[in-house]
């Protein structure tokens, strides 16, 4: 037997000992990797050699013969590459129906932002620099009044998310001191952020008052005493309390504290700068509100209903806000050029509210009306149906089907948005969780995954997200899932 396997053989000798592998080297210096090594590199080249041949020495020393020539292993070497190199964060198509999908990335920024965005990434820019006296700027400056006009508040400022915004809230106001929160509102939101966790962290002390489904004015003014910092409000975002409740105003909260010479703080989480019912969506209270119901301190997300990018907006009184930005904790928790970029533009489309439902992303996603998204249902019915017969031998049907979107990240939880798309189902009661748990994955790697929801016995894709300019994207991808090794 020949102790080398040579590529410029004819026929395909079987490799079945070690001796007959290739030397690195030689793959490496070959003609056919030339190009490969131009594009990614000498040293990542070597590697993905190395690792294919190791994985094949391995493979021929458990007993494989592999009838594999150079090119073959050129071909091992280059898909390690291309995997190397591909992005690890990637668009994806978010059909779960959760428009503000956290682990999707939350809201999609407005053009204006985004055009924003890469002007402050490729250029220097004012960030902090005063353009009229030359001087050094604030970068909340570029922002404050903006967000003071469309919340009615006196000052502001922006940390990096709103869990950052709560924590130097807390750490101002009440460091070594106690804030006095309803059992009720003692909430966890997604991951890790508890607010009795992210209280201790801060160093203020929680007081709990009153009990999970009933809180009273007496309950809170009973607790405040020497060591009391401030009184707190965490606004119901993740779930509701229905039944025999009992709950205090911010309005009434806000009183209590100003009665005792204490500030009162609410957490908003999501928060919205307009009425939502205005766009015939459900009633989410907007910031304004809870700052006119006299709440002395306000914090919402960047990137939830405001449909804007990652940020902690910090609103409220002025002495209260220019004690916040003079703790250190804010220069650690403070937001970049970019989010300053995107932030900017997608607040000044709230000063035009007619063209809001168009401009701003998030808010035309919610809009969209079911007989839209029922069309495109109609129109993506056949071609869906034809790939997925071709890729899995007829074993699903594709309907169309009304179904429910959720707002997400909290925001309104009770509340849905009627909504249409395609609900696919196994064709046989046979294997059917295997079949979709197949479909599912297979719908995860095309090149812009595609992500559904499993619900009773299907996969059901809600297309409010998907918009008619990204749809001939998503239908050309759809034969990929034939040409997938099966998983
Ligand atoms: C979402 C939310 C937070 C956390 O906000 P992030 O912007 O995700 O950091 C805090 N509190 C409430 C009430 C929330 O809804």
């Amino acid at each position: 037997m020949q102790s080398t396997a040579d590529s410029s053989q004819a026929q395909q000798p079987l490799i079945n000992h070690p001796s007959q592998l290739p030397a690195v080297d030689k793959l490496l210096l070959s003609e056919a990797m030339q190009q490969l090594r131009q594009h990614y590199g000498l040293d990542a080249c070597t590697q993905a050699v190395r690792e294919v041949i190791g994985e094949l020495r391995t493979r021929v020393l458990a007993g494989e013969a592999l009838p594999l020539d150079h090119s073959q292993m050129l071909a091992m070497a280059r898909q390690r590459l291309e995997k190397r190199f591909a992005p690890r964060l990637r668009p994806v198509f978010n059909l779960t129906g959760t428009v503000l999908h956290t682990n999707l990335g939350r809201a999609l920024l407005p053009q204006a932002a985004i055009d924003a965005v890469v002007q402050a990434m490729s250029a220097p820019a004012n960030l902090e620099y005063d353009l009229e006296d030359g001087g050094r700027g604030d970068r909340d400056d570029l922002v404050e009044s903006l967000i003071c006009e469309l919340t009615g508040a006196e000052a502001a400022t922006i940390v990096n998310n709103n869990a950052a915004a709560v924590l130097l809230v807390l750490s101002t106001l009440a460091l070594n001191k106690e804030v006095i929160v309803s059992r009720g509102e003692l909430v966890e939101i997604g991951g890790a952020f508890r607010i009795p966790d992210v209280m201790t962290r801060a160093g203020a002390r929680l007081v709990e008052v009153g009990t999970t489904n009933r809180t009273h004015e007496k309950d809170y003014a009973g607790a405040i005493g020497d060591n009391t910092a401030a009184l707190m409000k965490v606004h119901c975002s993740n779930y509701a309390i229905t039944g025999f409740t009992k709950s205090v105003s911010d309005a009434d909260v806000a009183r209590i504290a100003r009665e005792h010479q204490l500030p009162s703080f609410v957490d908003l989480g999501s928060g919205t700068l307009v009425d939502l019912r205005d766009w015939g969506l459900p009633h989410e209270v907007t910031v304004r509100e809870t700052v006119e119901s006299g709440a002395d301190i306000v914090t919402f997300s960047g990137d939830k209903l405001l449909g804007g990018p990652q940020a902690g907006i910090i609103v409220g009184r002025k002495a209260l806000i220019a004690q916040i930005k003079k703790n250190p904790l804010k220069r650690a928790l403070r937001v970049g050029k970019i989010t300053m970029a995107a932030l900017e533009p997608t607040l000044r489309l709230y000063l035009h509210p007619e063209k809001l439902a168009q401009e701003l992303t998030t808010l035309r996603l919610f809009t969209r009306k079911a007989a839209d998204m029922q069309a495109q249902a109609e129109q993506l019915q056949a071609p869906l149906q034809a790939a997925l017969d071709n890729a899995f031998n007829k074993a699903f049907v594709v309907e169309t089907a009304p179904m429910t979107s959720q707002i997400g990240s909290g925001a309104l939880p009770v509340e849905s948005l009627p909504s249409h798309g395609l609900k696919i189902h196994p064709a046989s009661g046979k294997q059917a969780g295997r079949q979709l748990t197949e479909l599912e994955a297979r719908l995860r790697a095309l090149p812009r995954p595609v992500i559904g929801r499993l619900h009773d016995d299907a996969l059901w894709l809600d297309l409010r997200c998907l918009e008619t300019s990204a749809q001939s994207e998503w239908l050309e991808q759809l034969p990929g899932l034939a040409r997938q090794r099966k998983v």
